[in-house]
């Protein structure tokens, strides 16, 4: 099979956040500003929309979301967008080339971005950040680890939690008895089939507990 190639580009004001996470490349370019004040007044300062708009159009040649080409992916992360899922993950490992990243700051971003650029606006979850760059990292690295090869094995990322509507079931690793708390017996057993049921029970009972609306 070949390996299908992914690319991500991430568009931010402050590369350097990925220093030390990604192995990257810079193309500079000199906007001097690159915010301004709220139409309509309020607190804080918007990202322009030129520099978004500069960015995907050296990356991708477009400036619409209609005339990118298939497998082309332009992310907005924000707070207002729908919330990120291992449905999503999964599906970006899938089915897109390229991925482009485009990270707001301050009070957010010109929604004309929104409007015109993003194919996609993703939340990481409800609550606020200071920046997109955190919820870029998130994603790539959910997307990486399920492209093919990622993985120690290729099966390993179908029984994780979400990919069944519920949770991973706990696991344990040596010593069986580490100061008096003992792993379950059932796991020193070898018995596979049993083995299996306590896995799918203990995976339920921890939805239960910590993801109830998993179960819905
Ligand atoms: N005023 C905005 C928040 C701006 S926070 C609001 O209330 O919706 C500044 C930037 O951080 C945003 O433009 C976005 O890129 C990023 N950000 C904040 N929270 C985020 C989240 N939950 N998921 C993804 N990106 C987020």
């Amino acid at each position: 099979m070949l390996a299908n190639m992914l690319r991500f580009d991430i568009i931010t004001i402050f590369p350097d956040f990925f220093r030390e996470a990604i192995d990257y490349g810079i193309i500079r370019r000199r906007h001097h500003v690159v915010d301004d004040r709220p139409f309509g007044g309020g607190d804080g300062m918007i990202l322009k929309p030129e520099p978004l708009f500069a960015g995907v159009e050296a990356l991708t040649g477009q400036s619409n979301r209609n005339d990118y080409q298939v497998g082309t992916r332009v992310i907005l992360l924000s707070a207002q967008g729908r919330v990120f899922s291992q449905a999503f993950a999964q599906d970006l490992s899938e089915s897109a080339v390229q991925v482009i990243l485009l990270c707001g700051r301050y009070e957010g971003v010109d929604e004309r971005v929104s409007e015109a650029l993003a194919t996609d606006e993703v939340s990481i979850g409800d609550y606020v950040l200071s920046g997109g760059e955190p919820a870029a990292m998130v994603v790539i690295d959910a997307v990486v680890r399920l492209l093919p090869g990622a993985l120690g094995s290729e099966t390993s990322a179908l029984n994780e939690s979400f990919s069944e509507g519920q949770l991973d079931h706990p696991q344990y690793t040596r010593p069986p008895d580490f100061r008096g708390m003992k792993v379950p017996e059932v796991l020193l057993s070898g018995n596979h089939a049993e083995i299996e049921l306590w896995r799918k029970e203990a995976a339920l009972a921890k939805t239960r507990r910590n993801r109830p609306d998993l179960l819905k």
